[in-house]
């Protein structure tokens, strides 16, 4: 289906609020809407595997840290420092897979990676494989604000935090007990059935097939866009590897012409298929409408194969959650009113 830029304008000023399992609702007539999307990241998150308690624990986190975004905002904060303070809270948390609580590559380390997009100047800070910033995501800030570099990786991108005088911690910090067991049953599941490649719907063996990155993407007062993804990639995951999350233009993009994209899932899949720019690209080249553009490039990643979500936002306010797994953790405030905590697929 192709649209005018004058139609698909039409059409997204009538979806402020559009994502897989949620319904479409529009931004007070005149009001200009500013707000944030986030996720604890995509997989096979159902009730029945769930107690009642975590499940609490998980919707608590996730509107904390939605909050602390959103109280930038609403004091005319940048969609950047929005998406920071909202990454933060989950990197700090032992609930996601990112920061403290991150999943363990096939040596038993944390290896952390992050980035953020500035909108307005498209600026990216990204870091890759680093093993003692306590919050990757400040270190991706500041890599995009005082650096004239894009991405910093391992050792360098260390010494660059500590220049920058970001808090260091040793490993053992992000690990936890759950991610050990975590990484025991992938070590096992992987002498079981050795020289498997993957699952057929893409998980890697020994994989959970929960996919716990973070990630935020805002709109602020002055109608700027920002993303940040923050992510210790995939349990197991061989010394060195780097996903989606810190390219930029795969797991992270934004664009005040477009929208702003954090995406969660299997990312060799979302590299492949440059998930957040071929958003942006459909909306700019294509004028598709942010809901239609998202959804488009998420079932061209399944079809290939790949399993995992998004959250968008557009710079009218308009709202994306698309996933192709069993649920994604997200969560959402719009200055229009529109607020709330999803863990399931099936829930309104
Ligand atoms: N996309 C991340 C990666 O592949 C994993 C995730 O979303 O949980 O590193």
């Amino acid at each position: 289906m192709k649209f005018t830029l004058t139609q698909a304008l039409a059409l997204i000023g009538a979806s402020a609020l559009s994502g897989s399992a949620e319904p479409a609702k529009r931004p007070a007539p005149g009001a200009r809407p500013y707000g944030l999307v986030i996720h604890g990241g995509a997989g096979v998150i159902v009730r029945k595997e769930m107690t009642a308690q975590t499940e609490a624990a998980y919707r608590d986190k996730l509107a904390q840290a939605r909050d602390a975004g959103y109280a930038v905002l609403e004091r005319g904060g940048s969609a950047t420092d929005a998406v920071v303070a909202a990454v933060r809270v989950m990197e700090d948390s032992p609930l996601f897979n990112a920061g403290y609580g991150a999943v363990l590559d096939s040596d038993g380390v944390c290896e952390l990676d992050a980035a953020i997009m500035d909108g307005r100047t498209l600026g990216a800070g990204a870091v890759a494989g680093v093993q003692t910033v306590k919050n990757p995501i400040l270190l991706a800030k500041a890599i995009m604000e005082r650096s004239p570099h894009v991405m910093l990786a391992g050792p360098g991108a260390e010494r660059f935090a500590k220049e920058a005088g970001l808090e260091i911690v040793p490993n053992s910090y992000f690990r936890t007990e759950r991610r050990m067991r975590e990484l025991e049953r992938a070590r096992q599941q992987e002498r079981q059935a050795p020289g498997v490649g993957q699952a057929a719907d893409g998980t890697p063996p020994g994989e959970d097939r929960k996919w716990g990155t973070v990630g935020c993407v805002a709109l602020d007062r002055d109608g700027n866009l920002a993303a940040g993804t923050s992510t210790g990639g995939m349990t197991n995951k061989k010394f060195g590897r780097v996903g989606d999350s810190p390219i930029i233009g795969a797991g992270t993009y934004a664009n005040n012409a477009t929208c702003a994209v954090s995406c969660t899932g299997h990312g060799e899949f979302f590299m492949r298929g440059v998930v957040g720019h071929d958003i942006s690209a459909r909306m700019e080249y294509g004028a598709l409408p942010l809901a239609e553009a998202a959804a488009r490039t998420l079932a061209k990643l399944g079809d290939a194969g790949g399993t995992g979500g998004l959250v968008a936002i557009g710079r009218d306010g308009a709202v994306a959650m698309p996933f192709n797994t069993p649920g994604m953790y997200r969560a959402l405030r719009i200055s229009t009113g529109e607020s709330l905590v999803r863990l399931f697929g099936d829930e309104r």
